[in-house]
């Protein structure tokens, strides 16, 4: 890849931009697709990162600026160049799906520093004070499944196309009028290594564990079960007509909680702070917080968030996530759209949303309303092996997960 003289100043090798805009402005850099991951070129960008939504990018130091400042920027939309948390210098994390252009702080690009890698294609100047936007980086549908003794469910993450959103593994969303899609439900099968939240909306569902817990969620409730070292449980339907609708979100543990006691976080509905924020706005806060207010869910290695949005038609609303997390929405009633200005994105009714960017959500809601939940989690970027219910860091974690189920240790 060759700098575009026409664009940098063969000379200097600086972007050729008034250094009034330094501070105010982030550049939008285009990498052709062509030179990502060839080998002598100083762009790695493995294509595994968590999952499809982010790329791991290796920029040396030297871009960074003598003063090493956290570079953070607003979002064009097409992904956020920032630098990892507690990572060596060297290395920036990039979160963006429009594969060849991203954008990236102003001190990456100040004084110089810009390699020859990289073409700076065109630059935006934002407010220093403009929110720091999250934008949609793909939209996926579903995919119809069928789990436990035979229940149809629709499996959003954990397909081929979104394996994982670190640390979500997995998230099923169930929803049926019809008793055989889901009467089979789910009999005795084991877990470990991760935690299993299922967010009833209609329904009742019977749970109960070779431990002795036992329970029942109704409409509106949630379980958030640590699997830890492991447990065997079943979830049978406790209703043989009606509907029965929810989610199950499967959340990774990390290395060091992977063998930790079983234990559950179980709230009835009313538990659940509701809130109305604005006008037109209902939130049921499961876990993290909207504003003051901080849902029930304590789990500091993920520090999730899980919101029930419901917004009435036309309206705005916006929520902030915390830094660095991952975040994705899934619309579950009507439809409408996310993000600011020119990368706002549609939404609609099972389709789930992987968020990019910055740090506060902006939904719409479309003339019908818009029912969704916003789950976010902080990245364990650990290596992950998995195997149906078990998930651990290593093959020889998942081998020993079978020896200790099949030998009752569970
Ligand atoms: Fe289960």
């Amino acid at each position: 890849m060759k700098l575009r003289s026409s664009e940098l100043g063969a000379s200097s090798k600086k972007p050729r931009v008034p250094s009034s805009e330094f501070g105010a402005s982030i550049k939008k850099l285009r990498v052709p697709s062509s030179g990502l991951g060839v080998p002598g070129k100083k762009l790695r960008v493995p294509s595994c990162e968590l999952g499809v939504s982010s790329k791991k990018l290796h920029v040396p130091s030297s871009w960074l600026g003598a003063s090493s400042k956290k570079p953070r920027g607003p979002s064009s939309g097409l992904g956020v160049l920032s630098k990892k948390p507690r990572a060596p210098s060297s290395e920036l994390r990039l979160s963006g799906t429009a594969l060849g252009t991203w954008t990236v702080p102003p001190t990456a690009l100040a004084a110089g520093r810009l390699r020859h890698d990289i073409v700076v294609s065109s630059y935006r100047r934002f407010p220093m004070n403009s929110p720091d936007f999250a934008h949609i980086g793909r939209t996926l549908r579903g995919m119809p499944a069928s789990d436990g003794a035979g229940v149809r469910l629709t499996r959003v993450i954990g397909t081929p196309q979104l394996e994982m959103l670190d640390p979500f593994l997995m998230l099923d969303e169930f929803g049926t009028d019809q008793p055989e899609d889901y009467l089979a439900g789910f009999p005795d099968h084991p877990h470990r290594g991760f935690e299993t939240v299922t967010y009833m909306l209609d329904g009742r569902m019977r749970h109960k564990d070779n431990h002795g817990n036992e329970g029942v969620l109704v409409p509106g409730s949630v379980q958030w079960m640590t699997a830890g070292r492991g447990l065997v449980h079943s979830e049978m339907p406790e209703q043989q007509e009606g509907r029965m609708r929810g989610f199950q979100l499967w959340v990774n543990l990390p290395a060091a909680e992977k063998m930790s006691q079983p234990q559950y976080q179980e709230f009835a509905p009313d538990r659940i702070p509701q809130l109305q924020p604005a006008d037109g706005v209902r939130v049921k806060v499961i876990a993290g917080r909207v504003g003051d207010v901080a849902g029930p869910i304590r789990q500091p290695a993920t520090d999730p968030v899980y919101l029930d949005i419901e917004l009435a038609p036309g309206v705005e609303w916006d929520v902030d996530l915390p830094e660095g997390h991952n975040a994705f929405a899934y619309a579950f009633e009507g439809a409408g759209s996310i993000g600011e200005g020119d990368a706002t994105r549609a939404i609609v009714s099972q389709e789930i949303a992987v968020l990019v960017g910055g740090r506060t959500v902006r939904f719409r809601a479309g003339e019908g309303g818009l029912r969704a939940i916003l789950v976010a989690g902080r990245p364990l970027r650990e290596p992950v092996a998995r195997y149906g219910p078990f998930v651990m860091n290593t093959k020889e974690q998942i081998m020993q997960a079978f020896v200790d189920f099949q030998e009752g240790r569970f």
